[in-house]
């Protein structure tokens, strides 16, 4: 199972990379990208959509559960690129494998796979005995933790074929920290598991040439958190030193570098992008 020299294996970086200006490295001239949970406009798969639209993508796949047609009409006008709107559940291992099949049957290949989609705990402290818990706890980690693995395995399997790709995982700072007062303790641990399946991944993916990052949003002001009660939100808002929330466009250059050859030695990363919340 495992190789009997474990002495790293000298290999040289690949000499394509230096002949090539930085910017050019932020291209994705040809590539073919995947992005789940871009149906919204403000939402953070959204703006890595567009800033994969906007870095010269061949091609765009936005899934959401929710229909994401006007979404991918929407940047593929703008934007002149064939962006594609697939309707996906990603909580499924099935869903997620039919729409990969089908984003290869229609483009080719997948370069770029950002597994995004993700739902919040509005139900309050596990604790609380007037909520159903349990039902809710399996529903936010279907979506938020097996969600993602059922993309990075079927993702997984074409990018060690083709022995390239680049996997991006939207995270949180939630992963790293908890904040006070803590209501929401599923989607920490459903996002610290994401954190520590980028790590896990790129072990592996780097074995075959491809990479997996993810990214650790702080309070975006992205509709998600809009059921909160101002209060708490404002309580938590207080104590960013930025003094705000971030918008999703404050996101997309992370996206952009995770996905691009700019970070071609950017392998298990945690890309922290929150105002410095978490610097305190
Ligand atoms: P958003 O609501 O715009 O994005 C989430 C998307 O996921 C929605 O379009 C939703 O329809 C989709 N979705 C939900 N369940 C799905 C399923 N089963 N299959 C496919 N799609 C599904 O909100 P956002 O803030 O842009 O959230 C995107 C990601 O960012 C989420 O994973 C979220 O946890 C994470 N995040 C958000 C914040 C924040 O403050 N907004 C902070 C850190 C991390």
């Amino acid at each position: 199972l495992y190789p009997n020299d474990l002495s790293p294996i000298p290999k040289p970086p690949p000499a394509s990379l230096s002949k090539r200006s930085t910017f050019d490295l932020f291209s994705l001239k040809g590539k073919i990208c995947v992005v789940t949970g871009a149906a919204r406009e403000r939402g953070i798969g959204y703006a890595a959509a567009e800033a994969y639209c906007e870095a010269g993508a061949k091609g765009v796949a936005i899934w959401d559960y929710n229909d994401p047609s006007e979404a991918a009409k929407k940047l593929s006008e703008k934007h002149h690129t064939d962006v594609r709107a697939y309707k996906v559940d990603v909580s499924t291992d099935k869903s997620v494998k039919e729409a990969i099949n089908q984003v290869v049957k229609d483009f080719g290949t997948i370069d770029v796979f950002v597994a995004n989609a993700g739902v919040v705990w509005e139900t309050g402290s596990i604790l609380n005995p007037e909520n159903d818990n349990d039902k809710d706890w399996h529903h936010l980690m279907d979506v938020d933790l097996n969600g993602v693995y059922y993309c990075a395995k079927n993702v997984g399997k074409i990018f060690k074929k083709q022995k390239s790709g680049a996997m991006v995982i939207t995270a949180s700072m939630s992963g790293l920290i908890v904040n006070f007062p803590n209501l929401q303790t599923p989607y920490n641990v459903a996002k610290a598991a994401c954190i520590h399946m980028t790590k896990s991944l790129a072990v592996e993916f780097a074995q075959f040439g491809a990479r997996i990052n993810c990214v650790c949003p702080g309070y975006m002001d992205t509709g998600l958190s809009d059921f909160l009660d101002k209060k708490i939100l404002d309580t938590w808002c207080q104590m960013i030193p930025a003094g705000r929330q971030g918008v999703n466009k404050e996101l997309a250059g992370a996206y952009l570098y995770l996905a691009t050859d700019a970070a071609s030695y950017t392998n298990g990363a945690a890309l922290v992008v929150d105002g410095g919340y978490c610097c305190p």
